[in-house]
């Protein structure tokens, strides 16, 4: 209670931060050195963080590192960010592609794999790069919505008439800048059977300033039905300012959902899954997948074995409401929708 109280002054007494995401994004952390000093962390990191961070850039938000405890090697937070050894290591099983994208692809940027369903990889760019990450290794050269390509995109959208819903992913669509953003919408919008348009973002968790008035004066003029699915995998993540972010799409009416990974060492207890619901509903989101890991090479070690994810779940519904419940799901490439394990 205390803390739902202290979210409705601070959204009044708050103004929103609309001013340079752009500046503030490329201020990001994105050397291993820094990090390590910045947050009091032993130097014997550095030589494995640094290689590491040469297969897959290391990508801070300023933003998000202040919520990261320092000198604490385990922060579930910093455990998503910092580039480790085991990376390197080799894992059977742990490959380039591991939810079949190749074979989805419908066209430069189209992942058309569910019923209804289109997925547009808007762009490669994200304001953080987490260590777990499915799309490490996209081929981003070859897919990324620019000009030529958007009229093909577009052209794909309007034949296929029983597609209701757009997605924009990426890389993290609201890494775009508003005018490329809002003019995609346009172009969607003037499309009669989309019905809806859902965007999949962590820019509202790990840099809340990109919520602009801009951008939320776009979703309150939209035709579709809006939706944000943002990705948020501990509680702790959500602070105020990103509280505040996300109530302000909740009143310009996007329907906001979360996914989460799970992933050991930072939400693989029953007492970190409950936190997480829980805070999510207080700031207007909810639920809605728990992902198994994808088997993407580097992130074995993130890895929660299939038994202790089902009963993790066992106990986080013996806590919460069923609405407070994500589903837990693993992808698989070439099934019609991804599975659920639970
Ligand atoms: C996850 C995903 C979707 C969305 O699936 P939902 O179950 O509707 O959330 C759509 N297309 C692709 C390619 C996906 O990976
Ligand atoms: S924000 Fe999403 S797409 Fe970007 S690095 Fe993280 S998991 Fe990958």
């Amino acid at each position: 209670m205390k803390s739902m109280k202290a979210d409705m002054i601070t959204r009044n007494a708050v103004p929103l931060q609309t001013e340079n995401w752009q500046k503030r994004q490329a201020e990001a952390v994105r050397d291993p050195a820094e990090l390590l000093e910045l947050l009091g962390l032993p130097r014997q990191l550095l030589p494995a963080a640094k290689q590491a961070a040469r297969e897959f850039g290391l990508r801070v938000p300023r933003e998000y590192l202040s919520r990261i405890t320092p000198g604490d090697i385990h922060d579930p937070l910093l455990r998503q960010v910092l580039p480790l050894a085991e990376e390197l290591y080799a894992q059977p099983g742990f490959g380039t592609d591991p939810v079949g994208d190749a074979a989805a692809r419908a066209g430069a940027g189209i992942l058309h794999k569910y019923h209804g369903r289109v997925l547009l990889i808007t762009t490669g760019a994200c304001g953080i790069h987490c260590r777990y990450c499915f799309r490490r290794h996209y081929p981003y050269q070859q897919d990324s919505l620019l000009g030529q390509q958007w009229q093909q995109t577009l052209s794909y959208l309007e034949s296929n008439t029983d597609v209701e819903e757009v997605i924009l992913s990426g890389g993290d669509p609201l890494s775009l800048s508003d005018d490329r953003l809002s003019r995609i919408i346009s172009d969607l919008d003037a499309i009669p059977h989309l019905k809806r348009l859902r965007i999949h973002s962590r820019q509202p968790i790990v840099l809340p300033q990109r919520v602009t008035s801009a951008l939320l004066a776009r979703f309150e003029q939209i035709r579709m039905q809006a939706i944000m699915v943002v990705h948020v995998n501990h509680a702790r993540e959500i602070d105020v300012e990103v509280s505040t972010a996300l109530r302000h799409l909740n009143q310009a009416g996007c329907v906001l959902l979360n996914q989460s990974v799970l992933l050991a060492g930072v939400n693989d207890t029953v007492e970190s899954l409950v936190d997480l619901s829980r805070r999510l509903f207080e700031t207007g989101v909810m639920p809605y997948y728990l992902h198994q890991l994808d088997r993407v090479a580097g992130a074995a070690h993130f890895e929660v074995e299939d038994q202790h994810a089902r009963s993790l779940m066992e106990g986080v519904r013996a806590q919460l409401p069923g609405y407070l419940v994500p589903r837990l799901v693993r992808e698989h490439s070439g099934a019609a929708n991804k599975l659920p394990l639970d």
